[in-house]
């Protein structure tokens, strides 16, 4: 194995101590702590991990209030409607699959840019791409983050990110171009893609298949960030990359469990604190 592998749980643990200081430093000076709202239906995977954030959430001292609605369009507007106008909130997420992808999209625009610390409106997505003020998506600041983490070099590289969804492709994509990375998108109707690979510095799968990038795929030395969390029907869980082969090739590269996840939610908890001090909002 040639490649150096993403500590992602060191990352994530780093991350949560800043959160945890910056937090308490806020709480000690008279403030109140950071509030996050989640929105979720009642999806079980949806209401496992809003436990689980909550519990993460509350070890680093923001509040994590959890609003079950039904998942109907209604409900969903009424609850999204009453977090933008209420100042005890300084966050907000839409948990996903609510109702589905297209009326979730629409949903997640009656999240105000300032609370929304998944980059889930178009208006924080459109932001991102200018450049401006936001916060993006956290599974696609952790793959840029992991990268800024290893030092790899950003500016100039080529790079590939599978995947053109706004929850990861996207918002990685813009996060790349913004560094002044040469980037390209693939996609489903995408020629050649294992072409379009090899060529790449860097490569970010997020595609959701298993398997889909291979060993050969990839050049010598690149940086493959693997964004993929695939259940096989045995339960295990896989990226899109086939792990052994890319850790043979590549110079950095992440396993799907311990690698994305963790620094996605502690970088989703950072921008929290950020969010109930808006001066904290950077541009990317
Ligand atoms: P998604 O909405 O289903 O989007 C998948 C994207 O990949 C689409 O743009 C699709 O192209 C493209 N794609 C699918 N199959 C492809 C193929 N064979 N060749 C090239 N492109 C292909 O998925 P997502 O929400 O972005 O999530 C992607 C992965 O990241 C999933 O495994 C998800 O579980 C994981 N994820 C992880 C975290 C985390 O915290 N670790 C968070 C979010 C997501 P088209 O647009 O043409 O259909």
């Amino acid at each position: 194995m040639t490649a150096t592998i993403v500590d992602g749980k060191e990352i994530a643990a780093a991350i949560l101590g800043e959160v945890e200081k910056s937090v308490a430093g806020a709480v000690s000076a008279g403030g109140r702590r950071p509030h996050l709202a989640i929105v979720v239906a009642d999806d079980p995977a949806a209401l496992s991990y809003t436990k689980s954030l909550q519990k993460k959430g509350e070890n680093v001292g923001v509040e994590v209030t959890v609003e079950k609605a039904a998942a109907a369009r209604g409900p969903g507007i009424a609850v999204l409607s009453a977090l933008a106008d209420d100042p005890a909130v300084d966050a907000v997420i839409l948990q996903r699959p609510f109702i589905d992808r297209s009326v979730d999209g629409e949903l997640s625009d009656l999240i105000s840019p300032t609370k929304d610390v998944d980059g889930q409106s178009s208006a924080s997505l459109g932001a991102l791409w200018a450049g401006r003020p936001c916060f993006p998506a956290s599974t696609a600041a952790a793959a840029v983050l992991i990268l800024e983490h290893y030092d790899v070099q950003i500016e100039g590289a080529e790079a590939v990110v599978v995947g053109r969804s706004t929850v990861v492709g996207k918002p990685a994509a813009a996060l790349l171009l913004n560094r002044h990375a040469t980037v390209t998108i693939c996609h489903t109707r995408t020629k050649e893609l294992a072409g379009v690979c090899k060529r790449a510095d860097i490569v970010i799968a997020a595609a959701g298949r298993a398997g889909l990038v291979t060993g050969d795929m990839v050049k010598p030395g690149a940086a493959v960030i693997d964004c993929g969390y695939n259940f096989l029907d045995d339960g295990t869980v896989v990226g899109d990359a086939v792990f052994d082969e890319v850790a043979e090739v590549a110079a950095l590269t992440n396993k799907a469990v311990g690698g994305v996840g963790p620094i996605t939610t502690a970088i989703l908890l950072k921008h929290v604190a950020g969010a109930a001090v808006p001066t904290e909002v950077e541009s990317f």
